[in-house]
């Protein structure tokens, strides 16, 4: 008997992407938004992981010592593997219709896609900000059970203002304010706020600062939502290896907060190279990477990549614009020369 397997497929994973995450071998590779510093794992650290046994399930000590470096309850966190993963859970567990600015970070309507959701997606300003009143407009008229939020945003590299997105908080079911970038931003975020509204969470990942090969992403949020977003939660999603090596690894967050520095001073040594190259208009960044605009995109972009550079192509996204991240100076400078190079 002939299987034709795609029609057995629900319609709307039938129409879906994957999302793409191409392994493109280069010596410069700055499109991905990762740290360009890693850690070192100690023996000590391998040992101590029982390959046998299930991980703890609550990831407790893992928990504490977030909780503690941010001044949280650690009953207000909520682990993922990756945010990503928090994403689906909160999709599934308040659902649609999801509504979010565009452009923004993908995941929020492929997931929502993958789950049946209605997707409204409105689109930000001319300056990358919040159009709060077609977004409170449409609140009104949609009721949407969720809310995504990036700030700062992915791939603008702003932050919304503050006032609007509490416009939003104030006038809708519930908010995820996706702050994985918050660590690189000047602004304060809304962790303070949390208190005062019970409708509010926060996305924060660790993959930015240096760990994005562990999977570890967290929420936080009042403990009603918590409890309900961890019912949908599957068992062990946080594995031994990544929940002992950041528990030891954020034991000294000095070195991570150094990193966080040298990064956010790259930032802006690279932005002004950006200002003074002919041709590209760069948009200033709150995050660890630059999004700007450059004639013929594609050929810049291929340009690089020859030069073994490797960059993200917005195209689709936002069109004639690259976005890089912010790499050690070596490889910023790399990027710089490359790219005066090519544009020539
Ligand atoms: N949110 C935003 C805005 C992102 O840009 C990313 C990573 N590209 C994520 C969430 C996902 O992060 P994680 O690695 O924790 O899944």
């Amino acid at each position: 008997m002939k299987i034709n397997i795609k029609s057995l497929v629900r319609p709307n994973i039938r129409n879906l992407t994957a999302y793409s995450s191409k392994e493109i071998p280069c010596r410069v590779k700055l499109d991905a938004n990762e740290s360009p510093y890693g850690f070192d794992i100690t023996d000590e650290i391998l040992k101590s992981i029982k390959t046998n046994r299930y991980p703890d399930p609550e990831a407790k000590t893992l928990k504490k010592i977030i909780a503690k470096n941010l001044r949280l309850n650690p009953e207000n966190i909520l682990f993922g593997n990756g945010s990503d993963e928090l994403i689906y859970y909160l999709t599934t567990v308040f659902g649609g219709p999801v509504l979010y600015p565009v452009p923004t970070f993908s995941m929020y309507g492929i997931i929502s896609q993958a789950l049946g959701e209605k997707r409204i997606e409105v689109p930000l300003d001319d300056e990358f900000d919040l159009d709060t009143d077609r977004i409170l407009y449409l609140i009104k008229k949609e009721k949407p059970g969720i809310v995504f939020l990036s700030s700062p945003n992915n791939p603008t590299g702003n932050c919304f203002s503050a006032d609007r997105i509490l416009k939003i908080v104030e006038s809708t079911s519930l908010v995820v304010i996706d702050e994985a970038y918050q660590p690189f931003s000047s602004e304060k975020g809304f962790l303070p706020m949390l208190n005062d509204y019970k409708n509010l969470a926060i996305l924060r990942t660790l993959s930015k600062i240096g760990f994005a090969g562990l999977r570890i992403g967290f929420l936080i949020a009042g403990k009603e939502i918590i409890n309900e977003v961890n019912k949908v939660r599957l068992p062990f999603n946080l594995n031994s290896i990544s929940q002992a090596v950041a528990t030891e690894l954020l034991k000294n967050p000095n070195t991570i907060k150094l990193h966080i520095g040298l990064i956010t001073s790259e930032r802006e040594r690279l932005l002004n190279e950006l200002w003074k190259t002919r041709g590209i208009k760069p948009y200033p960044s709150e995050a660890n990477f630059i999004l700007f605009k450059v004639k013929n995109s594609d050929k810049i972009s291929l340009g690089l990549l020859k030069k073994s550079v490797l960059v993200r192509d917005m195209k689709g996204v936002v069109n004639g614009c690259l976005r890089v991240t912010v790499g050690t100076k070596k490889e910023n400078n790399i990027f710089i020369k490359a790219l005066k190079e090519v544009m020539k």
